[in-house]
């Protein structure tokens, strides 16, 4: 028989694709992470599963808690898919900037969605999502840019699935950061293996995460005004700045190249790779693409100019 017993066992074991018609110079070989092949599409349903299995083992999280999340969705869509069927209330705190789908499919989870300014960005959701702790008893927030379940998770998973596929003949990983927790996670497995393996942070201008001046910028995910708790810098090798026009274009170059429908972080991490590649001769690349390209269709990520 072969079967799963849950969708909750569909998470995680992602596949690695090679790109091949993307980048072609002789002696580069790129790897693409489809994380958005996990159930609620994103890198995210990783970090929802551990940190309710944590937060319930814990009894943080107890029948009748109410869970408050600030949240750019993906976060949320990963909490609320695996919080289905456990009978808590879900409230997501969302800014405006961020894609009208994921709000819709979180609501299709049973979430409830708060939205804040987009001027004030993620720190003015998580400053709602504190005021509404505050107001509703029995209330509690994961804090993902906090909670060490977060870069655990990808320690646990997403590294050693990445290792094991190329048998560790890794020589870059390509990928931007939001908590930071799949870079801290990821990469701390993977230099743990082996310490030359580098980490490449792709950073939207605008985002002073990996320095420059703060802007505003409409990739969604990754960047912040601030390096979370779950955001190990020093596991950063390089920093690479990408556009918005440069990641919305290899968005879509992925979609017409490799038939890869990913979003908008995912084609920022396909810039700085395109970058990457202009310094470099050989080596093994892995790219990871956060999540699915096409819960951007408002975001206007297929719309050509
Ligand atoms: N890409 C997208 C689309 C995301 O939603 C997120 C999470 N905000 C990331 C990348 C970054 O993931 P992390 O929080 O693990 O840095």
């Amino acid at each position: 028989m072969k079967y799963y017993e849950s969708m909750q066992e569909l998470i995680g074991n992602t596949p690695l694709v090679q790109i091949n018609h993307l980048i072609s110079k002789e002696g580069i070989h790129l790897f693409g992470k489809l994380e958005l092949y996990n159930p609620s599409g994103s890198v995210k349903d990783r970090i929802g599963q551990y940190m309710i299995a944590d937060a319930e083992k814990n009894g943080f999280l107890k029948p009748g808690s109410t869970i408050i999340e600030a949240t750019a969705g993906n976060t949320g869509l990963g909490i609320a898919f695996s919080a289905l069927n456990k009978g808590y209330r879900i409230i997501f705190v969302v800014p405006t900037k961020f894609s009208l789908e994921k709000q819709q499919l979180m609501k299709a989870f049973g979430a409830e969605i708060v939205n804040t300014p987009r001027e004030l960005g993620m720190l003015g959701a998580v400053a709602k999502s504190e005021e509404l702790k505050a107001q509703i008893p029995g209330s509690v927030s994961f804090e993902q840019f906090k909670n060490m379940s977060n870069p655990l998770a990808h320690y646990e998973t997403t590294g050693p699935e990445i290792y094991d596929a190329l048998d560790g003949k890794i020589d870059y990983v390509v990928l931007g950061a939001g908590s930071g927790g799949t870079f801290t996670g990821v990469l701390k497995y993977l230099k743990e293996k082996n310490p030359d393996i580098k980490g490449v942070l792709a950073d939207p201008i605008g985002s002073t995460m990996g320095g420059g001046e703060h802007g505003d910028y409409n990739i969604e995910g990754i960047g912040n005004d601030f390096i979370a708790d779950t955001m190990d810098m020093k596991l950063v090798d390089e920093v690479i700045k990408v556009s918005d026009q440069e990641a919305f274009e290899m968005s879509r170059e992925l979609t017409r190249k490799e038939g890869i429908i990913a979003g908008t972080s995912s084609g920022a991490a396909l810039a700085a790779v395109q970058k990457l590649v202009e310094r470099i001769d050989k080596g093994n690349i892995v790219v990871i693409f956060p999540d699915r390209g096409d819960r951007y269709f408002s975001a206007k990520l297929y719309e050509y100019e």
